[in-house]
C-alpha cells in the first residue's frame, strides 16, 4: 500500500489534503518539505500520531506563516530556534528549518546552523526517528531513508546514527530504553555496546535536572509508565535525576496503579492532574527538603508543581490523622484539605485495608457534605465574624454527615438563626 493510502486509512483524506497542500505552498516558495520524526516511523508501524514535523530545506518562518493563512489555523513563531506551530483541529504541525547540529560539549545544547536533509536527518536520534515523507508535488509521498530506518523498523531494532551520538546528547539513552520499551523492540548489538559505554563513564552526569525530568515526564506519559521505569532504575539511569534513586533498585507496583486510580478519582474530582499523582509518588521515597529542591529544579509546569507540593508535604500527616479517626466527623476533618493528589498519594502509599475504607468512605459518601449556608450567611444573619462562624459551620456539618438530607431550614435552625 503506497504510503498516502495508509495516511487516508489510518488518519483521514483531510490529512492527506492538508499535507498536499502544505507541499503544494512549500512548492510556491520554491522549498521542499518532508514530514519527518514519529509521525513517519509511527505511519510505517500504522500507528495514529497526531504531532506532525514538517521539515524544510530552508527558512520555516515565513513558510509556516503561509501555511497558517492558506489553512486558515492560528500559527505561534519561535524565532529564536526557527520553528513555528500550527494548530488545526486535533492536530499539531510543528515546521522547522533543515539544520546541522554540532556539539562543543557533551550533554549540552548543539549549536546550530541552517542546512539540508540529510544533516537534518543525522542529527537525530535513532534510525527509526530519521525517517522523512516528502510531501512536495515532484515527489509524492516517497519515503526517504539514507540511515536503514525502514529496515530497522522492521526487525524491531533501536540503533544510533553514529559513535558519539549517546555522549552528545546523553537524553538519547533515555529515549533509546523509552522506545524500546514502548514498541517492544531492542538495542542492535553496537548500540547496546555504546549504551554500557556510556552509563559506565557517567555520561548523563553532564545533563541538566530540568532535561533529565523531562524524559521521565515522557515516561510517565507511556501506557506502561511502570515498565519503562523499571528500566531507568535497573540500568542506574533514575540515579541521574538525584543520587538517592541509587539504593532504590526494586520496582514499586505502585506505579501501575496510577492511572486507574486517578481515572477513579476523576468522576468525584475532575481536576485531578494525572502527571502530578506520578510524580509524588516519585519524589515521596526521598527526604522532603531533598524532593522539594528537585522538583522546584526540574521545570514541570506550575500546576503540576503546586499540585506535587502540597501532596508531598501533606500526606504523612493526614495518614496519621486518618489512622487515628474513628467518627465520620473525624474522618471529614482528617481528609477535607486533601488536594485530590494528595488522596490518590495516600491511597498508593497506605498498605492498610482500613485506611483504604475510610478513604473511599470520605470519597463516596462524605466528601459531597456540605453546609448549604455559608459563613456569609451567618455574618449577614448578624452572627460576629470570627472563631464562631467556623464552630458553627462544622456543628452544621457534624448533623449532617449523619443526617444528609437536612434541609437549608433545619440548618438555621441549627445555627440559631431560624428567621434569615
Ligand atoms: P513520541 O512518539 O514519543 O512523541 P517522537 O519521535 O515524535 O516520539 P519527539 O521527542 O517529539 O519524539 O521528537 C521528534 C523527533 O525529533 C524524533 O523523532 C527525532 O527524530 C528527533 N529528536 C528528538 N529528540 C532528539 C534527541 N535528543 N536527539 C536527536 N534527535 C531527537
Amino acid at each position: 500500500m503506497s504510503l498516502a493510502s495508509k495516511i487516508k486509512e489510518i488518519f483521514s483524506q483531510n490529512l492527506l489534503d492538508t499535507l498536499t497542500k502544505i507541499g503544494q505552498i512549500a512548492e510556491n516558495h520554491g522549498l521542499k518539505a518532508y514530514a519527518v520524526g514519529g509521525f513517519v516511523r509511527d505511519l510505517l508501524l500504522e500507528k495514529a500520531n497526531f504531532d506532525i514535523d514538517i521539515m524544510v530545506e530552508g527558512d520555516a518562518i515565513p513558510f509556516a506563516e503561509n501555511v497558517g493563512q492558506e489553512l486558515n489555523a492560528d500559527c505561534k513563531l519561535i524565532e529564536r530556534f526557527h520553528t513555528a506551530h500550527i494548530f488545526l483541529d486535533k492536530l499539531t504541525i510543528d515546521f522547522s528549518s533543515a539544520r546541522k547540529e554540532v556539539y562543543r560539549r557533551p550533554g549540552e545544547l548543539p549549536e546550530i546552523s541552517f542546512s539540508n536533509l540529510r544533516d537534518d536527518l543525522y542529527r537525530r536520534d535513532f534510525t527509526i526517528n530519521a525517517l522523512a515523507l516528502s510531501i512536495t508535488p515532484n515527489q509524492p509521498f516517497e519515503l526517504i531513508d539514507l540511515f536503514g530506518g525502514e529496515s530497522d523498523l522492521r526487525k524491531g531494532i533501536i540503533k544510533v546514527l553514529h559513535t558519539n551520538s549517546f555522549l552528545d546528547d546523553p537524553t538519547r539513552l533515555y529515549r533509546a530504553l523509552r522506545f524500546a520499551d514502548r514498541f517492544k523492540f531492542v538495542l542492535d548489538s553496537n548500540t547496546e555496546y555504546l549504551f554500557d559505554k556510556a552509563i559506565k563513564i557517567s555520561a548523563p552526569s553532564t545533563l541538566s535536572i530540568k532535561r533529565i525530568a523531562a524524559e521521565i515526564d515522557k515516561c510517565f506519559k507511556e501506557k506502561y509508565p511502570l515498565s519503562l521505569l523499571n528500566k531507568y532504575r535497573s540500568s542506574g539511569l533514575l540515579e541521574y535525576y538525584h543520587k538517592l534513586f541509587k539504593g532504590q533498585t526494586r520496582p514499586d507496583f505502585s506505579f501501575s496503579m496510577v492511572r486507574a486510580m486517578t481515572t477513579r478519582l476523576k468522576s468525584k474530582f475532575p481536576g485531578i492532574i494525572e502527571n502530578a499523582v506520578f510524580w509524588s509518588l516519585l519524589l515521596s521515597t526521598l527526604p522532603l527538603s531533598e524532593a522539594q529542591t528537585l522538583l522546584n529544579n526540574s521545570g514541570l509546569p506550575h500546576s503540576v508543581v503546586l499540585q506535587v507540593t502540597s501532596a508531598l508535604s501533606s500526606w504523612q500527616v493526614i495518614l496519621t490523622k486518618l489512622s487515628l479517626a474513628e467518627t465520620k466527623l473525624e474522618i471529614y476533618n482528617a481528609l477535607k484539605d486533601a488536594c485530590p493528589e494528595t488522596l490518590a498519594l495516600i491511597y498508593l502509599k497506605n498498605k492498610n485495608k482500613e485506611i483504604e475504607n475510610k478513604i473511599n468512605q470520605y470519597v463516596n459518601q462524605l466528601y459531597s457534605i456540605k453546609p448549604s449556608i455559608t459563613g456569609k450567611d451567618l455574618v449577614e444573619a448578624g452572627i460576629e465574624p470570627g472563631p464562631q462562624i467556623r464552630q458553627i459551620l462544622e456543628k452544621i456539618i457534624e448533623k449532617k454527615l449523619e443526617c444528609p438530607e437536612l434541609t437549608r431550614k433545619e440548618e438555621l435552625n441549627l445555627a440559631g438563626i431560624p428567621n434569615i
